[in-house]
């Protein structure tokens, strides 16, 4: 075995596994992909929902420091997990250098090379199903989030073939100040935005399917932002910057034309698994319950619906706990179903 435990993703989930295998005695190996931890909160300008942070670049820097002072965990930057083979008693990652990253920081180049001779290539261990170098631990925690979805899933989108519509999170602030932002798709980015450059005169079009409703209670308020529930969205031919134009059949059947100064995408994420033996169910995410026993997930990459700084990692750490008490024999759950004690609580709320 290379390790107790293997990670895989560096973002809140991956590093708080390791800190909290640490605290346990067990030694991690850390996989990223990219050339620092923490990648997605280095985008995050303002931030409101986690306990003593308000902004993501000074939140990963913290997280860089306590793994820096992990004596027990070993960071491996600018390396991809590609595959997970998990057995009755150990898993395997196949890994394979990014070598963009590697190519772009001298001091991650050095880190990789000496890893690359640390571990045995898989053409010479001779059973390869990809290529790249193999590490071997008795369990894995998964964490590798999620990604931007193209526009490639979204039905109610037309006009998309062969354009290359940016990203909102990466809209530079000063190019949209001023000018209508024709938004497609509701996520969370909005309002990172809207949070972030409360002095920003843009007016933002926001074209979304009614399913994501939910998702714009945060800038619902926001005078600068216009909402608008579409049936169907076909953008106009031309590029995607001055003007834009869109014909839109909004959900109340009223058919529109619209026209904006530049179009971003924000359909929201997608989780992106290293193939193999990680279980994902219907929706693409891959839950906890279901995995191999050897098999642990966190963050993002869970649900839908937990995507958030704070939950990732609160399951990076009790992912790291449940391989823990894997290792011990000891089972996760105590006891059988809750013991029920007395009635509901009365009208006083009850005690
Ligand atoms: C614009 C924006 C604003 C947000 N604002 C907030 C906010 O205000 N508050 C909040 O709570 N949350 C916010 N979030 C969500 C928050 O960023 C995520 O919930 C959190 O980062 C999830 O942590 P994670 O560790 O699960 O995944 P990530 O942070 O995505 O980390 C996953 C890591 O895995 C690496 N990786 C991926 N695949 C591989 C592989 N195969 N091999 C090796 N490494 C791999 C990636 O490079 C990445 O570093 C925001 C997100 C975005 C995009």
């Amino acid at each position: 075995m290379d390790t107790d435990l293997l990670i895989v993703g560096g973002g809140p989930a991956g590093c708080a596994a390791a800190v909290m295998a640490a605290s346990v005695g067990m030694r991690s190996v850390l996989i990223e992909s990219g050339d620092a931890l923490c990648g997605a909160l280095r985008r995050i300008p303002v931030v409101r929902n986690v306990l003593t942070a308000t902004n993501g670049p000074d939140l990963a820097a913290a997280i860089e420091a306590d793994l820096a002072q992990c004596e027990l965990c070993r960071v491996e930057l600018g390396h991809r997990a590609t595959l997970i083979d998990a057995f009755d008693d150990r898993v395997e990652a196949t890994v394979e250098r990014v070598e963009a990253t590697v190519d772009r920081v001298e001091a991650t180049v050095e880190r990789v090379e000496a890893t690359v001779e640390r571990v045995e290539p898989v053409g010479a261990a001779g059973s390869a199903r990809a290529p790249g170098l193999r590490l071997t631990a008795p369990y894995v925690v998964v964490a590798t989030g999620v990604g931007p979805l193209g526009p490639e899933g979204a039905e109610w989108l037309g006009g998309m073939a062969g354009r290359a519509v940016p990203q909102l999170w990466e809209a530079d602030p000063a190019a949209i100040d001023d000018r209508t932002v024709l938004v497609l798709g509701a996520d969370r980015p909005l309002g990172t935005v809207a949070r972030a450059h409360p002095e920003l005169k843009a007016r933002f079009v926001v074209a979304y399917p009614p399913e994501d409703a939910y998702k714009t209670e945060e800038v619902r308020r926001d005078p600068r932002v216009e909402l608008m529930a579409v049936r169907r969205l076909e953008l106009g031919p031309g590029s995607t910057s001055a003007p834009v134009t869109a014909e839109v059949e909004t959900v109340a059947g009223e058919r529109r034309t619209l026209t904006a100064d530049v179009a971003f995408l924000n359909l929201g994420s997608a989780p992106a698994p290293p193939a193999g033996a990680v279980a994902v169910d219907r929706s693409g995410y891959c839950p906890p319950g279901g995995q191999h026993p050897r098999i642990f997930t966190a963050g993002d990459l869970r649900s839908v619906r937990f995507q958030r700084i704070a939950t990732a990692m609160g399951s990076g750490g009790e992912a790291a706990l449940g391989a823990y008490y894997a290792s011990r024999d000891l089972p996760m759950e105590t006891g059988g179903p809750p013991t029920v004690v007395g009635g509901p609580p009365g009208p006083a709320g009850g005690g």
